[in-house]
């Protein structure tokens, strides 16, 4: 099953593609840049959603539903929210289609013209603030903590699966406010989240940092993220958090009566991940043979193959797979028992193997015979057989799953710590850029001249200047200008 996917080393990017696919995640539609989440691919997601909806609602937000359609006008009434996505935009014009005279099939019926264009939403600000203008009138309405689960469309030219699509998957925290200070703890404290989820359940080390001022949300005044390292040496944008200020309070008109009797525009923020994670989870932890799904969100996380040749070996094999099923599912596990007489052994293996299913177990005649189970991980391939009577199975298990989930964070984390290059000159930031990739630590004057200067040159752009960002007096690699800390470049997707 596996064969055929190509090697990392070789063809990154192939490899990714040939993963994306061979593993049953994605696929390429009709419609260029818009995919078809496949069931697998789609399970992974549903686990991500579960536990980021768990932990919004923890912090105290409920979510609602918005339209996908937003008036044009609305889009235009925060100037620099609209410079920002209008290159991107897919518009709606007309309501109605009708046959053509000639026979020729369907046309636009030219007579349905829209009033009013409608844009699909790129991301929903505007028509989440002209419907808040409704909901706070006072001091007692506020905050106001709501999240959506939706799909968004940018129109997006260079497009990659999961990574960057036309359409995509996502959530969207819009969340108002009595008070800068509020606003703008909130803004801090879901990026916290996203890199707690990150870290947690994806097992992603994350730079937590905040984007300069040209990297910013269109509309924003400040935008906090955080950044993921791949395998390639490319890093990943894995999640945004904005603090809005008053700009889409003052463009929709959003005021609210203080305690203290007066009137003043409410202070906003937004934060959103998309299917985007799906593609730092497979790139961050993969590898030649498939995936590699950390446990906490693997759809599947045990799988049981019978190796049999008689069919009263199977019967024997199935009985004890039921008992161990049972006793894992108890323990909270998902587990699969893989019965096909369709499909032998090895390529159930390496179907599993492709799929990133955490642990596999294989039952023979001979292990009935020994109280035994051949246990194999997917992050380290390796194998161990393992006495039933030894230990109760479900603790075996759940020790396990820990095993790999932590196992598979400090590969991660080590992986990020070497692919981090504090550099000093221009000669030393081109070479480690070259020659390694990764983050590179670099001292920078705070112009976007020199920002937008380094991009044209390498590619690189800043990723972040990170939150923790130690006070250092130094001078910019690329102008020679004095820098007070260095923040982080490199290529991305
Ligand atoms: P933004 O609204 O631009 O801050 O983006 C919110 C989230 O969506 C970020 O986590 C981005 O990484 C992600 N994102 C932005 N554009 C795309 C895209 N074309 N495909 C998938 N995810 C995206």
């Amino acid at each position: 099953m596996s064969k055929g996917l190509p090697k990392r080393s070789e063809d990154y990017s192939l490899w990714y593609n040939e993963l994306v696919k061979k593993a049953d995640l994605a696929e390429n539609s009709a419609v260029r840049g818009c995919m078809v989440i496949k069931p697998y691919g789609y399970s992974i997601w549903e686990k991500m959603q579960a536990e980021l909806d768990r932990m919004f609602k923890e912090t105290g937000h409920t979510n609602a539903y918005f339209p996908l359609f937003i008036p044009k006008s609305y889009l235009s009434k925060e100037a620099s929210h609209v410079e920002g996505f209008a290159k991107e935009c897919a518009v709606v014009t007309h309501y109605r289609l009708k046959n053509a005279e000639d026979g020729s099939g369907v046309i636009v019926d030219p007579e349905a013209k829209l009033e009013e264009e409608l844009i699909v939403r790129p991301t929903s600000e505007t028509v989440i603030w002209s419907t808040y203008k409704n909901w706070i009138q006072s001091y007692r309405d506020l905050p106001l903590l709501v999240n959506q689960w939706a799909n968004v469309v940018r129109w997006e030219m260079r497009t990659r699966l999961f990574l960057r699509t036309a359409e995509f998957l996502w959530q969207e925290g819009h969340t108002a406010h009595a008070t800068e200070k509020e606003a703008k703890a909130e803004t801090l404290q879901m990026m916290n989240v996203y890199a707690q989820f990150a870290e947690d359940f994806m097992a992603l080390p994350v730079v937590k940092g905040r984007k300069t001022e040209s990297e910013r949300f269109a509309g924003a005044d400040d935008t906090l993220c955080i950044e993921a390292m791949m395998q390639d040496g490319k890093a990943l944008q894995a999640g945004t958090s904005h603090f809005l200020g008053q700009n889409f309070a003052k463009a929709f008109d959003v005021k609210f009566a203080t305690k203290e009797g007066g009137l003043e525009h409410v202070w906003g923020t937004s934060w959103g991940v998309s299917t985007r994670l799906m593609g730092a989870l497979i790139m961050a932890h993969s590898d030649d043979n498939g995936l590699v799904l950390p446990p906490k969100l693997a759809p599947i996380q045990v799988v049981i193959v019978p190796i049999y040749r008689k069919d009263e070996e199977f019967e024997a094999i199935s009985e004890k797979a039921n008992e161990i099923m049972a006793e894992l599912r108890k323990a909270g596990i998902s587990v699969k028992y893989d019965n096909r007489d369709t499909h032998k052994p090895g390529f159930k293996f390496a179907e599993y193997e492709l799929k990133g299913v955490p642990l596999r177990i294989a039952i023979g005649p001979r292990d009935l015979e020994n109280g035994t189970i051949e246990i194999a991980r997917r992050d380290t391939l390796t194998k161990e057989q393992f006495e039933l009577s030894s230990q109760p199975i479900s603790e075996k298990f759940v020790q396990l799953l820990d095993e790999i989930q932590t196992s598979i964070y400090s590969k991660a984390f080590d992986f990020k710590g070497e692919m981090t290059t504090e550099v000093n000159s221009w000669e030393e930031f081109e070479e480690v850029l070259e020659s390694k990739g990764g983050f590179i630590s670099a001292h920078w004057d705070g112009t976007a001249e020199t920002e937008e200067k380094v991009k044209e040159l390498t590619k690189a752009t800043i990723r972040c200047i990170p939150l923790d960002q130690k006070e250092e007096a130094g001078v910019c690699v690329f102008s020679g200008k004095p820098s007070t800390g260095r923040v982080l470049f490199a290529k991305a997707y």
